[in-house]
C-alpha cells in the first residue's frame, strides 16, 4: 500500500515534464494519492494536458495566482472535484529576467513587486483556500532555494522573494498549526527546469554544486518528489514550519573550493 493512499492532492506549477511539481506528481501517483493539477497559463497547455492524460490525472484547471478570482474560482473547482484536500504543493516562481542577473542594486520596484507576489505572496492565498478545504489536516508545501539564506550569485531579486516565503512558511505553520495543517519548504540543489533557464550563469551553478556538495550528485526531481512524499505521509506528522535541504549536504560548507582545486 502506497503511503499516500486515500489521499487527495492538488500541485500548483507544472510547467512541462522537467517541472519539480511533475516529479512530485509522479511520486505522488506512485504512493497512491489522487492527484490535480493547476497550471499558469494557456500557454501551456500543451504541455502539461498530454502530461496529465497520460498519467490519469481529469483534474488540470488553469490559474495565474496573481489573481484573487482564478485562485477562488480554482478552489471552488477543486472542492466540486475533490471535496477535501490533504496536501498542497506551491511549486511557483516568477521574476521579470531583467531583475535575475545584472546588478543586485538595479533591481527595480516593479519587478520586486511582481517577483515577491507570484513567487512568495501566493502562498497565502493558496494556504487560505486550502485549510478551509482541510477538515482532517493536511500538509501544504512550498519549494524554495538557499539563496533565500546565503548570497547566490545572480539569483538577485529571487533571493528576496524566496527569504519572503520561507518565513511565510513559518508563520503559516504557527496560524494553521492548531488545525492540524503542516507547512513547510523543501530546497532542493539547483536542477535543469523551465524557471532554472531564466538564471543567468545556472549551468556553471549546476556543475559546481555537483562537484562540491559532500554527495557529489545532482539533484533530480524524482528526489525532490520522494522527500514531499514523505513529508505530504503520516510519516511527517510531526515536522512543521521547517526548511527541509534536498541539496546533497550543500548548505552544510562553509567553504566552497572543489577538493581537486586546493593546494597544500
Ligand atoms: P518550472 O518553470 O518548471 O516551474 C515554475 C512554475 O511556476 C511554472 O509551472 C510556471 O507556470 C509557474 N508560474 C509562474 N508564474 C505563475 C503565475 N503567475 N501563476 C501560476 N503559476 C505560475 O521550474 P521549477 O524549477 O520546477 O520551479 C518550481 C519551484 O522550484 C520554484 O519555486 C523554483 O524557484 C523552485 N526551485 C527550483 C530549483 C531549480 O534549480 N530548478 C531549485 C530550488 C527551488
Amino acid at each position: 500500500m502506497g503511503m499516500l493512499e486515500g489521499k487527495n492532492a492538488l500541485i500548483f506549477g507544472v510547467a512541462n515534464k522537467r517541472s519539480i511539481a511533475w516529479g512530485i506528481t509522479e511520486a505522488f501517483l506512485r504512493e497512491g494519492a489522487t492527484v490535480g493539477l493547476s497550471y499558469a497559463g494557456e500557454v501551456l497547455e500543451k504541455r502539461v494536458f498530454p502530461l496529465a492524460e497520460e498519467a490519469g490525472i481529469d483534474f488540470v484547471e488553469q490559474c495565474d495566482v496573481t489573481s484573487d478570482e482564478q485562485i477562488d474560482t480554482l478552489f471552488a473547482k477543486a472542492k466540486d472535484r475533490f471535496g477535501t484536500l490533504d496536501i498542497v504543493v506551491h511549486a511557483i516562481a516568477y521574476a521579470p529576467g531583467e531583475d535575475l542577473g545584472g546588478r543586485f542594486r538595479d533591481i527595480s520596484r516593479e519587478g520586486f513587486k511582481t517577483a515577491l507576489e507570484i513567487s512568495a505572496y501566493s502562498l497565502i492565498p493558496l494556504a487560505r483556500q486550502a485549510a478551509e478545504m482541510m477538515p482532517n489536516g493536511g500538509s501544504i508545501m512550498a519549494l524554495t532555494y538557499y539563496a533565500a539564506e546565503k548570497v547566490m550569485p545572480r539569483y538577485n531579486v529571487m533571493a528576496i522573494a524566496k527569504s519572503a516565503l520561507e518565513n511565510i512558511v513559518r508563520y503559516l505553520a504557527t496560524d494553521l498549526g492548531p488545525q492540524g495543517i503542516r507547512v513547510n519548504a523543501l530546497s532542493p540543489g539547483p536542477i535543469k527546469t523551465l524557471a532554472a533557464a531564466g538564471v543567468p550563469g545556472f549551468r556553471l551553478m549546476l556543475h559546481y554544486a555537483e562537484k562540491i556538495a559532500p554527495l557529489r550528485e545532482g539533484v533530480t526531481q524524482e528526489d525532490v518528489g520522494n522527500v514531499a512524499a514523505f513529508l505530504a505521509s503520516d510519516g511527517g506528522k510531526m515536522i512543521t514550519g521547517e526548511t527541509i535541504y534536498i541539496d546533497g549536504g550543500y548548505h552544510v560548507l562553509g567553504l566552497t573550493i572543489p577538493e581537486d582545486e586546493l593546494e597544500d
